[in-house]
């Protein structure tokens, strides 16, 4: 028998007009907090990104208190089960954006996308000859996976991606793009700016790679590797018919699926480690971090 009460994590956003986010903000975490809830949800005046855990029923709960509110009735719940919580604490933080994407003028995903591709179409679509797979996420979670093909961008943040599109992706406005992320929520910024920037044919996965991997008829197919997520599971698996690892150690070239942070708390690089390396190099991600970090906490 099992006692435990289940747990639940969410993910969800909505670019959707919000007034007063600061009063917003701090309403919503007196109520996540009466609830029970954990996690870290921003408000901005473009709308509300957000990932908490807490038992089924506190879940389900804060799900329907949601859909009450205009705003946010056809909001999409990502939910996967849990065995506990998948953070420590409760945040709501007012911010300027959801995705921090400034780039000239005003980017509004309410306006203009590129056009949404449930599983199934994302699927097909990749499979079309001269389509270009481009992954909207940091260059740390494509090392853990990605889907089959897709072009890893040189960026540690999102803000970094204004540039890097114009820098490498230019040459290639007439092709067909396809962009993906976890949730969804990036590349509603993303496409929006290529469009301004001239590409043609842009597509996105609709809810992102947790809702494909747990589409019933695609089974996460064509993703190699795990998912990236940003709370204490650090990764969830998505393709269900076959098991690919991509990610490698850091250090010695083996297989390893695991991100941790750099001890060096200058640095603080989120790298891939096997458990043998993360032992002998103290958890540094490079011998200079182990030799400046290591100098400075022992001379004092
Ligand atoms: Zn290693
Ligand atoms: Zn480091």
């Amino acid at each position: 028998m099992n006692h435990q009460p289940a747990y639940q994590v969410l993910l969800y956003y909505q670019f959707v007009p919000i007034e007063n986010p600061e009063a917003f903000a701090e309403e919503h975490l007196q109520f996540c907090r009466e609830l029970g809830l954990k996690g870290r949800i921003l408000v901005a005046p473009e709308g509300i990104n957000g990932t908490v855990s807490g038992t089924v029923e506190q879940t389900e709960v804060y799900m329907a208190h949601l859909k009450q509110d205009p705003r946010f009735a056809n909001m999409a719940f990502k939910v996967d089960p849990h065995d506990g919580h998948a953070f420590k604490k409760m945040h709501v933080r007012p911010k300027e954006e959801l995705v921090t994407f400034r780039v000239e003028g005003e980017l509004d995903p309410n306006n203009r996308t590129g056009q949404r591709l449930n599983p199934r179409q994302f699927y097909e679509a990749m499979q079309q000859e001269d389509v270009l797979i481009v992954d909207g996420r940091n260059d740390y979670e494509y090392d853990l996976g990605h889907f089959r093909g897709a072009i890893r961008p040189d960026v540690h943040s999102f803000r970094e991606f204004p540039e890097w599109i114009r820098e490498h992706l230019s040459p290639y406005k007439d092709r067909t793009i396809l962009t993906y992320c976890t949730g969804g929520i990036r590349c509603e910024k993303l496409t929006a700016f290529m469009l301004e920037e001239g590409f043609q044919h842009v597509a996105q996965l609709d809810g992102g790679i947790v809702t494909y991997g747990k589409d019933p008829e695609v089974r996460g197919r064509l993703f190699d590797g795990k998912c990236f997520v940003f709370d204490e599971r650090l990764s969830v698996p998505v393709n269900q018919e076959e098991e690919v690892v991509v990610g490698t150690c850091i250090h010695c070239g083996k297989s390893a699926e695991t991100p941790h942070n750099c001890a060096d708390p200058s640095c603080h690089h989120l790298h891939l480690c096997c458990p043998d390396c993360r032992e002998k190099q103290d958890g540094y991600c490079s011998d200079s971090c182990r030799e400046n970090h290591g100098r400075t906490s022992h001379a004092s």
